[in-house]
């Protein structure tokens, strides 16, 4: 790490960056955060001893926005539901990457982690987002192409994307921003679809030539539930800006429709701050159906309600270091080695980064019904070197791990 980006890392300010940025900054762990990825000789035998050293875990937990400006891009937010507030805003994802491969329908935000590695200068912003079909069945299908041991073929009807930026960047300012409301980004952002408030817009209403979406599909369901009697008001109004870009000050992305899920705040805890002996089972919901499963998931599910029982609200764990690991609410529905595809830019390993909890589902307010969305755990892999690809989103890897219930 550089002299200059370590003052910086160990600056008090750099809490306004509020991050999982969860390397050097607690002094006697420098070891175990690293990010050295050239040694990767003690991966395996960990898996045998169990609890013994567990790699810290930081826990995500939702709150409801403090400021109609905290999740502003620029403030560089760790969030859930909503419109992702994209890191690069101008080379977003487009074409099929934004649609669910099953269905065909564009894919919701689910939530983005605010993630840099002080290992590298490019990689000093990053951030990962994560968004899936709101369908159940196609998440079931998504899971069946999974087991089918071409991941990297199969069709998703979730997916994660990287995006990372150096301190030194066309979009944001390299001081820390102040977050009391006045600060704003450097330059302009895409424009964004009129209807789902999450994918670039780059289809014009051919009438009013304002509104813009990202699909021709948004384009239709918009058009009979609101903006038919809007569209010729909106021709009326003087065209403020026809450049294609919108301005800094209405960067509030905002969505017309119920296309999204309600949105949060993700704020960061470490798991050690948590009572280890503040056990309580019944925190985690209720328990694992114990019909046909076999004692191994009923074992395993029991060790995770356990370890989740110390901060039952979580909805993110997060632990990027060499001898980090998901915790797995089932021993079944694991994948091995060969099931996370290679990095697709630099065709690198990758590695276990954070994983999502069902608890967020529940403040989703998905219902609890046969086809509701369900899941025992996401797990996220991301590229361990952290690559610079092509693309200002490189695609990354979601392993979703059923439950019996649901398989
Ligand atoms: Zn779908
Ligand atoms: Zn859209
Ligand atoms: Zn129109
Ligand atoms: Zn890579």
């Amino acid at each position: 790490m550089s002299k200059e980006l370590s003052r910086i890392l160990n600056d008090d300010s750099l809490d306004k960056f509020n991050t999982m940025r969860i390397s050097s900054l607690d002094g006697d762990e420098d070891e175990e955060f690293a990010f050295d990825n050239d040694d990767e000789d003690d991966d395996e035998d960990e898996d045998e001893d169990e609890d013994d050293e567990q790699a810290p875990v930081v826990l995500g937990f939702v709150e409801k926005p403090k400021h109609e400006w905290s999740l502003l891009r620029h403030l560089f937010p760790s969030k859930a539901g909503g419109t992702p507030a994209w890191l690069d805003p101008i080379n977003l994802p487009s074409g099929k990457s934004c649609l669910c491969d099953i269905c065909g329908e564009p894919l919701r935000f689910l939530l983005q982690a605010y993630a840099p590695l002080s290992a590298k200068e490019s990689t000093f912003h990053r951030t990962l987002f994560v968004f899936m079909c709101p369908s159940m069945s196609c998440l079931l299908q998504d899971q069946h192409e999974q087991w089918k041991h071409h991941p990297e073929k199969g069709s998703r009807s979730i997916k994660v994307f990287r995006c990372q930026l150096s301190r030194n960047n066309e979009f944001y300012s390299i001081e820390p921003p102040e977050n009391n409301g006045t600060d704003k980004p450097l330059g302009r952002a895409a424009p964004l679809c009129s209807w789902c408030g999450t994918w670039k817009g780059d289809k014009v209403c051919s009438n009013c030539k304002r509104a813009r979406y990202c699909s021709k599909m948004h384009q239709t369901i918009h058009w009979s539930s609101a903006h038919k009697s809007r569209c010729r008001a909106l021709d009326l109004m003087p065209q403020a800006s026809n450049s294609g870009s919108t301005t800094c000050s209405d960067d509030i992305p905002k969505a017309a429709s119920n296309v999204t899920w309600p949105e949060y705040e993700i704020v960061n805890e470490d798991e050690s701050e948590f009572d280890i002996e503040m056990s309580n089972s019944d925190a985690y919901g209720k328990a694992l159906p114990t019909n046909n499963e076999d004692e191994g998931d009923a074992k395993s599910w029991a060790s995770f309600q356990k370890r989740i029982a110390r901060a039952p609200d979580q909805v993110l764990r997060y632990s990027r270091c060499d001898t980090s690991k998901p915790l797995w609410p089932m021993l079944s529905g694991q994948p091995s080695k060969a099931d996370i595809p290679k990095c697709s830019s630099c065709l690198g390993d990758r590695t276990f980064e954070f994983q999502i909890l069902p608890q967020l589902l529940y403040y989703f307010d998905v219902k609890d019904d046969a086809n509701s969305l369900d899941w025992a755990t996401i797990v996220v892999y991301t590229c361990e070197a952290s690559c610079d690809g092509s693309l200002a989103y490189e695609e990354e890897f979601a392993w979703v791990q059923l439950t019996p219930q649901s398989r």
